[in-house]
């Protein structure tokens, strides 16, 4: 139990277990919307004020004002430690707590320094989906990719709710516009938005003259991307690779959208890819979503379960 435990762990960890299950598992937990509710087990009462958001991973109570992420929610209702709260979340998200030494400067700067990375590498991820889609509507080859949206159907309202963009063709467009320093440079490599050709010594952008679909984790953060060719260059679909905040096996793309497109989510339509989703979304029916590059597994259900009673 000593020793202090490392911030990107605790990030990694509210990622990996959702507050709803959390609390669920103590507190049975109705959706009501977007959110869940439930009577308050902080105060005594009658009519459920107690709140929770999936979206934002946060409880909130109306009537007495308890609140906190789902480390709080453990340690306020198993009267639990900090430590202890986070070992009884490890324990369910099947990983181990890792400990260091408090009381070594250096290692806890090592901490921050890699807490400021990966906010600073949510940050990048951000940044390269604003620069697709402005180059959807800016680059003077934008009609290439333009054209293709439309013969597929789609309007520019659909592209612009999935964010969809361009990447336009050669071979450092991003890393000119985000790599401005060794550190962003590092963090778009590992990222996934960059190659390392080791041979050559040389970098350049994974994804060059593509449509880009943006995915994004259950919080709405941008965390990879699908490219679709507008060539006969193969791959035809390119997705990121697996990174420090993407994991294939757990994320389904367009569930994000289809949340918000819902008070409640009627049901999910598992489809193939990208393009289905947003073709889909097009005609009305905004809760397909895709496995990305990898088939449906149970995880995939037990996500997508979480939101709605039909799949
Ligand atoms: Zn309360």
């Amino acid at each position: 139990m000593a020793g202090s435990i490392p911030q990107p762990f605790i990030d990694d960890l509210l990622e990996r277990v959702d507050i709803v299950d959390v609390i669920d598992s103590r507190v049975k937990l109705k959706k009501t919307g977007k959110n869940y509710s439930a009577c308050c087990p902080f105060h005594d009462e009658k009519t459920p004020s107690f709140s929770v958001s999936p979206d934002k991973q946060f409880f909130y109570c109306f009537g007495c004002g308890a609140s906190g992420n789902s480390i709080g929610f453990i340690m306020d209702y198993e009267r639990l430690s900090f430590p202890e709260a986070i070992d009884s979340l490890a324990k369910v998200a099947g990983v181990e707590v890792p400990r260091e030494q408090t009381n070594d400067p250096q290692k806890r700067a090592q901490n921050e320094a890699q807490e400021k990375a990966r906010k600073l590498l949510f940050s990048l991820m951000e940044q390269a989906n604003d620069y697709y889609q402005l180059q959807l509507r800016e680059h003077p080859q934008k009609n290439t990719p333009v054209n293709y949206l439309k013969n597929r159907g789609l309007s520019g309202q659909i592209a612009k709710d999935f964010g969809v963009g361009y990447a336009p063709p050669g071979w450092d467009n991003l890393i000119k516009t985000l790599a401005t320093s060794n550190e962003k440079q590092d963090l778009l490599l590992e990222g996934g938005m960059l190659i390392n050709n080791e041979d050559k010594g040389r970098l350049y952008d994974r994804f060059r003259e593509r449509i880009m679909f943006p995915i994004r984790d259950s919080r709405g953060r941008v965390i990879g991307f699908g490219g679709r060719v507008l060539n006969d260059e193969k791959p035809k679909y390119l997705n990121s690779p697996e990174t420090p905040i993407f994991f294939k096996g757990k994320e389904l793309y367009g569930l994000y959208e289809a949340r918000q497109a819902y008070r409640q989510l009627p049901r999910v339509l598992v489809v193939e890819g990208y393009m289905d989703v947003v073709a889909l979304a097009q005609y009305g029916i905004r809760y397909g979503v895709a496995t990305l590059g990898t088939a449906c597994s149970e995880e995939h259900l037990r996500i997508a379960f979480k939101y709605t009673n039909e799949v």
